[in-house]
């Protein structure tokens, strides 16, 4: 039975490895479509993030040579602080968050987390560091206890448990047919966009990383939903620094630093204050969506008298 039971043990282990490594290549980065390019180098050490500080300096980056894709990008997120990518489509948001979690090495300056370059350090450790809140969350067909518990697979019951309340899913769950034990995902119980996002939202809490990146989904939840997973939101961000890539201006203007990309470039940066005060590309992209959101309150009403 030792015999056994060894080996058993080290493929239980190693297993539980390979999912936590799989944790944050959710549908964000699209994995499967994309080759995983990136080499640890020979004597690649662990990463030792304690404040979560990060830098981008003067860095250059390209899919393919013939197409940069950022040009010479600097800033810096203190810890702990919250920062937000926008800009137009394709600009060139979600590449520095890959960058940010190495799926590419860059082809120009660097990119430092509390000092160190990342693409000196083992993949892994600087993984570790950081979680993902995706746009589109994926499900496994299993029970919504597993999905939770996918944050962090050791975690205890009571602990998904608590995840799920702090993500304000845990009375939802109740709900279910038979609570934690219903199944979800392409076979089970389908989920709304909303409950994706909580759950998401339940596994970064149960990571607990230093790092949060959180790319908003492009697709509008309606807006009481909206406005209640920003308060779950903001309990996953707390205590973290934070990359949003913000689709709704509406949702970072309590950001310490907003940065607006145009083109692989940054064209504008400062507080939501100071970008309205200055009356160019970010004011005008919000009075855009402020037309828009009126527009959409209007319908709404009609709908709702209708
Ligand atoms: P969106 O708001 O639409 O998500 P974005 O600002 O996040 O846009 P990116 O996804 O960073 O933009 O893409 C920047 C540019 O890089 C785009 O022109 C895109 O077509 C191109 N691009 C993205 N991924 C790849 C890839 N794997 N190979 C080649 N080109 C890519």
């Amino acid at each position: 039975i030792i015999q056994l039971y060894g080996p058993l043990n080290w493929l239980g282990t190693y297993y539980r490895m390979i999912q936590q490594a799989f944790i944050d290549m959710e549908n964000m980065f699209d994995l499967l479509d994309e080759e995983q390019e990136v080499l640890d180098i020979p004597d690649a050490k662990e990463i030792m993030i304690k404040h979560g500080e990060i830098e981008f300096n003067d860095v250059s980056f390209y899919y393919e040579p013939a197409k940069p894709i950022l040009r010479g990008i600097s800033f810096k997120v203190h810890a702990g602080q919250t920062f937000a990518l926008v800009g137009h489509s394709g600009a060139g948001k979600s590449t520095i968050i890959r960058l940010l979690f190495r799926f590419y090495d860059i082809h120009g300056g660097n990119i430092k987390i509390d000092g160190q370059d990342i693409s000196l350090v083992k993949q892994e450790s600087l993984r570790h560091f950081i979680g993902v809140v995706p746009q589109d969350t994926v499900l496994f067909n299993s029970n919504i206890m597993y999905n939770v518990r996918y944050g962090r697979v050791d975690a205890a019951d009571n602990e998904v448990i608590s995840a799920a309340e702090a993500a304000d899913i845990h009375r939802r769950i109740l709900g279910f047919p038979k609570g934690y034990d219903t199944v979800v995902g392409e076979r089970g119980l389908k989920l709304s966009g909303g409950e994706k996002q909580r759950v998401a939202i339940a596994r970064t809490l149960l990571k607990a990383p230093t790092i949060v990146l959180l790319d908003e989904a492009t697709s509008a939840l309606d807006t009481r939903t909206e406005r209640n997973i920003q308060t779950s939101l903001a309990k996953v961000c707390e205590n973290r620094t934070t990359l949003i890539v913000a689709h709704r201006l509406s949702t970072i203007i309590h950001a310490h630093q907003i940065l607006v990309l145009d083109e692989g470039e940054v064209i504008e940066r400062g507080t939501h204050e100071e970008l309205l005060e200055k009356g160019e590309h970010y004011a005008s992209m919000w009075n855009e969506q402020l037309t828009k959101h009126e527009e959409v309150a209007g319908t709404e009403s009609i709908v709702e008298e209708g």
